[in-house]
């Protein structure tokens, strides 16, 4: 049994040095990745429901590989916020998304730019400051940008986030909550998060059509979002059916491939 023992932490500890490993080069390949440019912003139109005119755009980041390979957000964002790469990286995002904006505000009326902020650079003191500093230098006005956190960014420290948001709203800023529905918040939190937007998860989006639970979800967060005076954003929209039915349903907001998909800055709205 002492054998056993032994054998066993030298098991773990072999796997914990090679997770070790693997983790400092995926670390080195995110710093590398920042400093030679091998970052790129991406943006996914969002079209007015009714009109179906561009409305905006959600600026979504991107990693191009050595060998040119572009690689997914969902892949390095978790190590970018361990490691605080993450601070840097949503500056640049920020920054690159509002020199965008900056242009597309001229040929699209009432344009606005979402961009998405992690919950690591939320709690960064420094934020306020690199929003403001990206707003000037794409000559953006404050409502012409809107941040989108998600609901466990603001559950995770409901009075921090809610100061927070209060100061980004003092000065213009759109604040938007992400993924809602995924998370716990209650009907008296989110009346008490001073943001404009509501932005439905793809998940609820994806099968309200033939799940009653997933349909019950969507009409409730709908009616949440417009007792509360709220724009309601629907995201991962791929259906005609899907977009007429949400329409319908009061979401003033579509974002899905049936209309755009995530492209470069040069081929918007793609
Ligand atoms: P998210 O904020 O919920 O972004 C929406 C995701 O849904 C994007 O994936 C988008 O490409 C995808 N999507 C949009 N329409 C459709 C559709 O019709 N069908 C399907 N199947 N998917 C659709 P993406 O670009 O891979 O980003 C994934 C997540 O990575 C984002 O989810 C966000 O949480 C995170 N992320 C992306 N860019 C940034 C960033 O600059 N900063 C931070 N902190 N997170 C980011
Ligand atoms: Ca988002
Ligand atoms: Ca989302
Ligand atoms: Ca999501």
């Amino acid at each position: 049994a002492k054998e056993d023992g032994r054998n066993q932490t030298c098991f773990y500890s072999a796997e914990y040095e090679q997770r070790l490993v693997e983790r400092t080069r995926a670390e080195r390949e995110l710093r590398d990745a920042l400093q030679e440019s091998r970052l790129e912003v991406h943006y996914q139109a969002m079209y007015d429901a009714s009109q179906r005119h561009v409305v905006g755009a959600e600026a979504l980041v991107r990693l191009r590989s050595r060998d040119g390979q572009l690689v997914p957000p969902l892949t390095f964002i978790p190590l970018a916020e361990e490691t605080g790469l993450i601070v840097p990286i949503g500056e640049y995002v920020l920054r690159k998304a509002c020199l965008a904006a900056g242009k597309w505000c001229k040929q699209w009326p009432n344009f606005r730019i979402s961009v998405n902020i992690s919950a690591v650079q939320f709690a960064e003191p420094s934020l306020l400051k690199t929003v403001q500093a990206a707003l000037d230098e794409g000559g953006l006005s404050p409502q012409q940008l809107e941040l989108e956190i998600t609901e466990n960014t603001l559950m995770a420290n409901v009075g921090a986030a809610r100061e927070l948001m209060q100061r980004f709203r003092a000065l213009g800023i759109r604040l938007s909550i992400d993924d809602f529905g995924t998370g716990y918040s209650s009907l008296t939190y989110l009346r008490s998060f001073p943001a404009q937007t509501l932005k439905l998860d793809q998940a609820f989006v994806r099968g309200h059509l033939d799940d009653q639970g997933d349909l019950a979800i969507v009409r409730t967060i709908i009616s949440l979002g417009q007792a509360l005076g709220m724009e309601l954003v629907a995201e991962g929209v791929e259906t005609n059916d899907q977009a007429s039915n949400l329409a319908g349903m009061g979401c003033q907001t579509l974002q899905g491939y049936l209309f755009s998909r995530p492209v470069p800055e040069g081929e918007f709205p793609g």
